[in-house]
């Protein structure tokens, strides 16, 4: 129920506005009620928002005031600090009351300067960990590596070791092997220079000699001497004792002849009982020398089974224009020419 009344100590021709509660007791026709005057009310309950407003927050910086819409104060707790602030304002509804709040700058900024550090510390832990990390995987690699590079090394010297040795064997293996071949090479040619049964120069090494000596001659206007002997009546030897004591004849007259020979001379078997010795660098005249020495050694030689035997000679030095083959035919002659005239002597 509203109603005006006037007020204990205000102006009594003034009326207020007081809100009422009443109650009807109708049996006896009565009204109970009891009233507040509106603006006590209304003071109490402003009184009671403020006190409201100002519990918020009491323990933070943060503080709350409140104006009307007239600017004029209605709260605003000092706190005793200034500064710049950001605020946020809001009217309350139903009323002219302005209510406000917000922060000092410098707050912000400490705010802000906190969070970096604590951004920056946990950016620096971060970064630690991870450089540890990184520090670790490398540390971690590394030995890896080493040991892998330490069990290549090892495995490479292992075949290293074993490569050089085969190849060491291989070496020697070759070597054995070359000298073989050169050792058999020797034989072969030795074979296929030799004569069989007198092992002197055969009819085929001989000759190549005189080639070789002819041309030596010529070039260096050197001396050549041959000589070219056969066993005077041989058949007979070979008739009278056999072909063999007539082989051990041709071996023992070569034996004979040998000693007689100088380094430099070639002794060879040309044909059955026929030989040849190549004299370099010789005068026909030394030569003869030597002839007559080997026809008195053979005259004076007692053979093996068959006793006395004698040799007919021929001496030849090449002739400046002469060819091998004139020379050669030239030597025969000479030889037949003792066989003809008596044998057991020289023609020169
Ligand atoms: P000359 O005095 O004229 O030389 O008479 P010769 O009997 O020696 O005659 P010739 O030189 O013509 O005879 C050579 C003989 O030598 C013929 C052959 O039976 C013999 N003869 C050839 N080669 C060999 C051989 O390797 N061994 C033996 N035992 N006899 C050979
Ligand atoms: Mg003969
Ligand atoms: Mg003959």
């Amino acid at each position: 129920m509203w109603d005006t009344f006037t007020k204990p100590g205000a102006d009594p021709d003034k009326q207020f506005e007081q809100v009422a509660f009443v109650k009807s007791f109708g049996h006896y026709d009565w009204y109970f009620g009891s009233a507040e005057y509106l603006d006590t009310a209304t003071k109490k309950t402003d009184r009671h928002v403020l006190d409201s407003i100002a519990q918020i927050d009491r323990h933070g910086k943060n503080y709350v005031f409140v104006v009307d819409m007239d600017g004029n104060v209605i709260l605003h707790p000092d706190t005793g600090e200034y500064g710049t602030k950001i605020t946020y304002v809001h009217r309350l509804p139903h009323s002219d009351w302005i209510v406000g709040s917000g922060f000092f700058m410098e707050d912000l900024y400490k705010e802000i300067d906190k969070q970096k550090v604590a951004m920056y510390e946990s950016y620096t832990k971060e970064y630690t960990s991870l450089l540890v990390q990184v520090l670790l995987i490398t540390l971690l690699s590394l030995l890896i590596s080493f040991f892998i590079s330490r069990m290549l090394k090892r495995s490479f010297k292992k075949y290293r070791i074993d490569i050089a040795d085969k190849t060491r064997k291989l070496e020697v293996l070759n070597e054995t092997l070359e000298d073989k071949v050169r050792q058999r090479t020797g034989e072969l040619e030795k074979l296929a220079t030799t004569d069989a049964l007198t092992k002197i120069h055969n009819r085929y090494s001989v000759m190549q000699i005189l080639e070789q000596e002819v041309r030596r001659a010529k070039r260096y206007k050197l001396p050549l001497s041959v000589m070219m002997y056969d066993i005077d009546h041989f058949k007979k030897i070979n008739d009278r004792y056999g072909h063999d004591v007539g082989d051990s004849v041709l071996t023992e007259l070569t034996r004979l002849v040998e000693r007689v020979l100088r380094d430099v001379d070639t002794l060879g078997r040309y044909g059955g009982e026929e030989f040849l010795i190549i004299m370099p660098s010789t005068y026909k005249e030394d030569a003869k020398t030597l002839a007559d020495r080997l026809l008195e050694l053979v005259r004076g030689h007692e053979f093996k089974y068959v006793g006395e035997l004698t040799i007919s000679l021929g001496l030849a030095q090449l002739e400046t224009k002469e060819s091998k083959t004139q020379f050669f035919k030239r030597l025969d002659q000479l030889l037949y020419r003792s066989k003809k005239s008596g044998r057991d002597r020289l023609s020169y």
